[in-house]
């Protein structure tokens, strides 16, 4: 597949105007008209990941920009394998993972985003976070009780704190795109069906028993009130400087592809090349080539 052909297929799962985003008009189980082989679709993963390589290594020597991919999705959706996969090929020194459970004591005592800054890319770094600050407009808005756990003085708990977290996240995804942190955010859109099936596997499949969760089970009775929570925090946050990319899911070649494609087009829009050197410098390596003989 030529970029220009990969360039149109990642186009149609990015969401940068979120206004009148509704989920129902995405298939989770579409691939784009492709129907490709495992290894045709390995083939063309893996020219993804050398991309992605080659561009971290000037992404890093560049140090100016950082990017951070942020992953949200249902249980069993993928976010792991995924994240496994596309970020195979990449440098450990130039990349790290953040994954956000619960908050605990110490972050409960603290403002929502406090942890998630604490764990934001250095320039130069690429960071994936296996959940993120979208947690507090989805499971947090879910489940209300949690709320009540945050330990917000009850005045500021209004009917319209859904709305303001949104506002609040939107405007710091824009503070954080005009400090040069390139935003990428994943939803991978799986459906209840292939979540019932992957379910069943982890159970049936020994080797998969110790991802079974039974709450991940009882979750799946909240499936409508997330998928609203989901179609919320879109539209509300999709921007140019910080697109969602509503990634279908019951496939998972067809996931990692787009995601790996995303995230290279994002890298090449970066204009990233390898520092420039100085005449000073040139003249300090001549001197050193000719001290080491
Ligand atoms: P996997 O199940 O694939 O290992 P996971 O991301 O589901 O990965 P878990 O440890 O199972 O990891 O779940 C983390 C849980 O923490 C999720 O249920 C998520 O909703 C919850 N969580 C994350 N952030 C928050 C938050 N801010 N408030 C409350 N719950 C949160
Ligand atoms: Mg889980």
């Amino acid at each position: 597949m030529n970029a220009k052909a990969m360039r149109q297929l990642v186009a149609r799962y990015r969401v940068e105007d979120g206004k009148g985003f509704s989920l129902a008009d995405h298939d989770p189980a579409d691939t784009g008209g492709l129907n490709l082989k495992k290894s045709e679709a390995a083939a063309l993963l893996r020219e993804g990941i050398e991309r992605l390589a080659r561009d971290q290594d000037m992404l890093y020597a560049q140090d100016r920009w950082a990017v951070l991919c942020l992953f949200q999705a249902m249980d069993a959706a993928g976010k792991d394998s995924a994240i496994k996969h596309v970020f195979s090929g990449v440098n450990p020194q130039g990349c790290h993972v953040a994954s956000f459970k619960a908050p605990g004591p110490v972050e409960l005592d603290h403002d929502f985003l406090w942890r998630h800054v604490a764990a934001l890319p250095a320039r130069g770094q690429i960071g994936i976070h296996n959940r993120s600050w979208y947690e507090e407009v989805l499971v947090v808005r879910v489940h209300p009780e949690l709320l009540e756990r945050q330990k917000l003085p009850p005045r500021l708990i209004t009917a319209r704190i859904w709305e303001e977290r949104l506002e609040d996240i939107a405007a710091f995804e824009r503070y954080l795109a005009r400090q040069g942190v390139v935003l990428l955010k994943f939803f991978l859109h799986v459906s209840k069906e292939e979540q019932r099936k992957r379910f069943l596997k982890r159970i049936e499949q020994p080797e998969k028993n110790w991802k079974f969760e039974a709450r991940d089970v009882a979750e799946r009775r909240h499936w409508d009130a997330y998928q609203a929570a989901y179609e919320a925090a879109i539209r509300a946050t999709a921007a140019p400087h910080a697109p969602w990319f509503v990634v279908p899911a019951d496939h998972k070649w067809f996931t990692r592809l787009i995601v790996a494609g995303a995230l290279a087009q994002a890298l090449e829009g970066l204009d990233l090349h390898y520092p420039v050197v100085s005449e000073e410098a040139r003249a300090a390596l001549e001197r050193a080539r000719v001290e080491l003989g």
